[in-house]
C-alpha cells in the first residue's frame, strides 16, 4: 500500500513525451523522495522472496537505464548480485545480443556471457512494463546464459498494451497496473 501510494503521489505524467500522443511516466520525483524510494524498493524485493520471506534469487537483472536504479538496491535487499542488461555496444566484453521490434525500427539489448551462470535464479526488474519487448528480450538473454528467470518485477505496468502476453509464462509483479 505504501509503495502504491508513493507511486500515485510522486510519479508525474508528462503528456506528449518523447513524442506526441505518449504520456510518459516520470519517476524522478519518486527516486528523489527517501520514503517513496524505500517503499518501492522493498515492494519490488518482495517479488524475490518466498512466502516465509526468504530470498529465492541469485541475481537481480536491471534493464538500462531506469531499471538499474531500482534493481541495484533490490539486489542488496535480497543478498543477491546485480547484473545490467544494456543497450547495444555498451558492454566491454563478450555478450549475448537479442534484437526486438519497436514501434518504429528495432532495438538490441546485450548481456555479458558470464553475467549469470547456468542454474542461477534471476529476477528481472524495470521501471515500466509497456509492450513487453524489453522484458522479453531480457528473459531471452538470461536463458541464453543457461540461467532461470523466476519472475518480473516493475513499478508500473501499462496494462492496456498487453505486455504480459508478450513476456511468456513468467510471474509479473507490478506495484501498480495502469
Ligand atoms: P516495452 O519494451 O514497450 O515494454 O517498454 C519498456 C521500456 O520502455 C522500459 O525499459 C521503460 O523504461 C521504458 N518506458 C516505456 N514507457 C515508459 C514511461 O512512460 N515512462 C518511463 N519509461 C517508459
Amino acid at each position: 500500500v505504501a509503495a502504491r501510494e508513493a507511486l500515485e503521489r510522486l510519479v508525474v505524467d508528462v503528456p506528449d513525451f518523447p513524442e506526441p500522443g505518449v504520456v510518459f511516466k516520470d519517476i524522478t520525483p519518486l527516486l528523489a523522495d527517501h520514503q517513496g524510494l524505500t517503499a518501492v524498493v522493498e515492494a519490488i524485493a518482495e517479488a524475490g522472496r518466498d512466502a516465509d520471506g526468504n530470498p529465492v534469487v541469485d541475481k537481480v537483472v536491471g534493464m538500462e537505464a531506469r531499471g538499474f536504479i531500482i534493481a541495484a538496491p533490490v539486489a542488496l535487499a535480497l543478498g543477491a548480485g546485480f547484473v545490467p542488461v544494456r543497450k547495444a555496444g555498451k558492454l566491454p566484453r563478450g555478450a549475448h545480443a537479442v534484437s526486438y521490434a519497436l514501434e518504429y525500427g528495432e532495438a538490441t539489448l546485450e548481456l555479458h556471457h558470464d553475467a549469470v551462470s547456468a542454474g542461477e535464479r534471476v529476477l528481472l526488474v524495470d521501471d515500466v512494463l509497456a509492450t513487453g519487448g524489453t522484458v522479453r528480450a531480457a528473459r531471452e538473454l538470461v536463458e541464453a546464459c543457461g540461467a532461470t528467470p523466476v519472475g518480473v518485477a516493475v513499478l508500473m505496468e501499462l496494462g492496456f498494451l498487453g505486455g504480459r502476453d508478450v513476456i511468456g509464462d513468467l510471474p509479473v509483479h507490478s506495484i501498480a497496473v495502469i
